[in-house]
């Protein structure tokens, strides 16, 4: 007889494979005390934090704690229920005008989660008869909003415009496809080649929309990411985001010129069906993404101890992604390596991402790094020395140079 949920027997066997190899839980892992914005006691270890996405430090920016205190005294500490049934906030309202006018857009939507605002948005917007095309390297959020859609998908080549051309080209009427990219890849860190996209999407008539999950806040001018560093902002239809990186809080978002996103907002299931944002986040959040649009000196940092990482790493023979950005990916050799050195630099005080296929593209083991503009000096030769004690292990040597 089929049982429901034999399923999870393996997976249940392979994550108790995975805490006996480790000795610890990678996918579970135990923040005792939260330090600061780069720093936190984890499973009874002071660490560094080099996997937060916290890309500005600003989880712990003063506005941002005045202002949430202030939000949680004056309306409490939830909505309890949707806009579309409980109302709007005037914050939720203040929010939006203030996002829309940050990317120069005349609208915005708030959605709760990124991931919500990617399955919302897709959901939507895309129907029966229309055509998604997706970068394959795409988040999981982007793959999900497809599924619910009724849409045909299309997986293009990462970064490739030529693929895309081509599947473009193929399309009746590519006047109803969506092109889905993201600024900057989650898992390798390369940015999207955003200017060949938006031509190639332009030319067929389609629409983009770019998900600035990993961007906003980190390039381009006034902060507002990957398409805006390259000067094409007005040739994206749909920025998507999220607060839980560089703004620091939870939430997500969609800014457009497309009076349909109003529309939007009566059809999204993730937005109609699931509570709104506190009024605390949505408080923090308004002040770090002023502080983030007026302050560029954060980026600079952020741009600078990013180098300093990716250089150290590379000149210790590390296998990198292909660019220099804030999140740096580390290819491990084989899982298991990866494993053992995840574990390595957690005992070494380093807390970085262990990642793992299908996160991954291309199947690999990945430790990935996401660094801050508030890692200090100090911090930084930290990493850069744990790391070095990794590679210079007589293990690692011997894969490393296989
Ligand atoms: N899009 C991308 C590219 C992401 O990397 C993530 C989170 N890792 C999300 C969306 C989802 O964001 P959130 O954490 O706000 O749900």
């Amino acid at each position: 007889m089929k049982d429901l949920l034999a399923k999870f027997t393996a997976v249940g066997r392979q994550h108790a494979e995975l805490l006996a190899q480790v000795g610890s839980d990678p996918l579970g892992v135990r923040v005792d005390r939260v330090i600061g914005p780069t720093e936190a006691e984890i499973e009874g270890r002071r660490c560094v934090l080099l996997g937060s996405n916290n890309y500005l430090g600003l989880t712990f920016e003063p506005t941002a704690l005045e202002g949430a205190h202030a939000a949680l005294d004056a309306a409490g500490t939830g909505t309890t229920g949707s806009r579309v049934a409980n109302g709007s906030y005037s914050l939720h309202q203040d929010l939006e005008r203030q996002l829309a006018a940050f990317f120069g857009r005349r609208h915005a939507l708030l959605f709760s989660t990124g991931y919500q605002a990617n399955v919302g948005m897709l959901s939507a917007i895309a129907g029966r008869d229309d055509t998604v095309l997706i970068d394959s390297d795409c988040h999981a959020s982007i793959y999900d909003g497809c599924k619910l859609s009724d849409a045909t998908v299309q997986r293009f080549r990462h970064n490739d415009p030529e693929n895309l051309d081509r599947r473009l080209a193929r399309l009746q009427a590519p006047g109803n496809a969506l092109v889905v990219i993201e600024g900057i890849y989650s898992m390798l860190g390369d940015r999207a080649p955003v200017r060949e996209i938006a031509e190639v999407t332009r030319r067929h008539g389609a629409y983009l929309m770019v998900d600035e999950a990993h961007s906003l806040g980190v390039t381009g001018p006034g902060a507002r990411g990957v398409a805006a560093e390259a000067g094409v902002a007005d040739k994206v239809d749909f920025i998507v985001g999220t607060f839980s990186k560089s703004v620091g809080t939870i939430g997500g978002f969609c800014a457009a010129d497309h009076d349909a996103l109003e529309a939007i907002r009566l059809s999204a299931r993730a937005y109609l069906f699931t509570a709104s944002l506190p009024p605390a986040v949505v408080a923090s959040a308004r002040c770090t993404l002023e502080r983030m649009r007026t302050d560029p000196g954060l980026r600079d940092r952020l741009w600078a101890n990013a180098e300093i990482v990716y250089d150290g790493l590379a000149r210790m023979g590390f296998e990198l992604g292909p660019e220099k950005t804030p999140v740096i990916a580390v290819r491990m050799p084989d899982t298991q390596t990866g494993l053992t050195t995840w574990r390595d630099l957690l005992d070494d005080g380093v807390y970085v991402n262990l990642a793992l296929p299908p996160a991954t593209p291309n199947g690999n083991c990945l430790l990935r790094c996401s660094v801050c503009a508030a890692h200090s000096a100090d911090q930084l030769d930290h990493v850069l020395a744990a790391f070095a004690r990794v590679a210079d292990a007589p293990d690692w040597r011997g894969t490393a140079a296989e």
